[in-house]
């Protein structure tokens, strides 16, 4: 496995007290594989993908247990030194907004070469030859001439394309992507993914999508794991999901799809808000909002039960879930 997160937990130390944002998530991806991870604002999905990043705040963000095996080491036990050598070099992150990610100062040409010139020792010549060639390869018309420009010259869907650029320039083997398309319209989102999903075959790299959205990842992803109150909920393969989910949540994420054969009928919405992270219900997290909660829901917490070999849901009642 190209990266294994075992029983990971974070907190936040927040005026309202301990905020749990991840507790005990474990989730792999292999090289060439795409896993979408999904879920609500606040279920913990961008808080993993910092910490196997090495990049949460600190503090008041902490990292309370668990472990980062990527390509056989520990990322949780390197020191900064070495972790920064990693990120960008073998793996790399994509953020939703590319222009506060990108510097407003610097031109998108000078930013993609600086990437050549620190990591790989490349020449300033070389370096900027390299940065027009990926310009190219993620489709940014006349990229001879555009890449002297700033990031404020591209539209939204151009810049996340140099920030796909930016990704894939060292050729990493891991990428995450923090819901790559959402500040982006309908019909360039799709281009955007596209794009990623080829380049992810072409370099065979692992990559991890997070989204709230279930819509963008059917043609993409590989696996879904879904994230309710800082802990994985369902796991299984894309297909599986979509057939009958197994966990209540993942039926509201999929029920509040808006599709064209539900024309004029009125769209689902998930009832209530996520949970406070700082006070989490006791037993199922997801009782005060489930349509299947029943007494025990509100004392015992579901452990993730294995629905196949390949599957899993921390749901009591996943039998019943399956069944429709
Ligand atoms: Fe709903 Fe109970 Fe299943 Fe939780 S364990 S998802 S409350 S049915």
């Amino acid at each position: 496995m190209l990266l294994e997160v075992r029983d990971l937990h974070v907190e936040f130390r927040t005026r309202d007290g301990v905020a749990k944002a991840v507790n005990g998530v474990t989730y792999g991806v292999d090289e060439g594989e795409t896993l979408a991870v999904l879920g609500e604002s606040g279920s913990g999905k961008s808080v993993t993908a910092q910490a196997v990043m090495g990049i949460l705040d600190t503090p008041p963000g902490r990292i309370t247990g668990g472990e980062v095996m990527f390509q056989g080491r520990d990322l949780l036990k390197l020191k900064e030194e070495e972790r920064r050598r990693i990120r960008g070099a073998e793996m790399a992150m994509i953020f939703q907004d590319a222009l506060s990610a990108l510097n407003p100062v610097i031109t998108v040409g000078d930013q993609l070469a600086e990437m050549f010139t620190v990591h790989r020792g490349l020449s300033r010549k070389d370096a900027r030859a390299k940065a027009v060639e990926l310009m190219d390869r993620v489709r940014i018309p006349a990229a001879r001439e555009r890449v002297r420009q700033y990031p404020h010259q591209f539209s939204g869907g151009m810049r996340q394309r140099i920030m796909i650029a930016m990704a894939i320039a060292l050729e990493p083997a891991l990428i995450i992507a923090d819901e790559p398309t959402t500040a982006l319209d309908v019909t360039v989102q799709a281009q955007v993914m596209e794009l990623l999903a080829e380049l992810q075959r072409e370099y065979r790299m692992g990559l991890i999508l997070i989204t709230h959205d279930l819509g963008v990842v059917a043609d993409v992803a590989d696996r879904i794991a879904v994230m309710y109150a800082g802990r994985i909920v369902e796991s299984a393969p894309v297909h599986d999901i979509y057939k009958a989910p197994a966990h209540p949540y993942t039926r509201g994420l999929l029920d509040s799809i808006p599709r064209l054969d539900h024309k004029g009928r009125e769209l689902y919405a998930i009832k209530g808000l996520p949970p406070n992270l700082t006070r989490i219900p006791p037993g199922c997290p997801f009782h005060p909002r489930c349509p299947l909660a029943r007494d025990v829901c509100t004392t015992d917490d579901p452990p993730l039960y294995e629905v196949s070999g390949t599957r899993g849901s921390a749901c009591h009642f996943w039998r019943e879930c399956l069944d429709g």
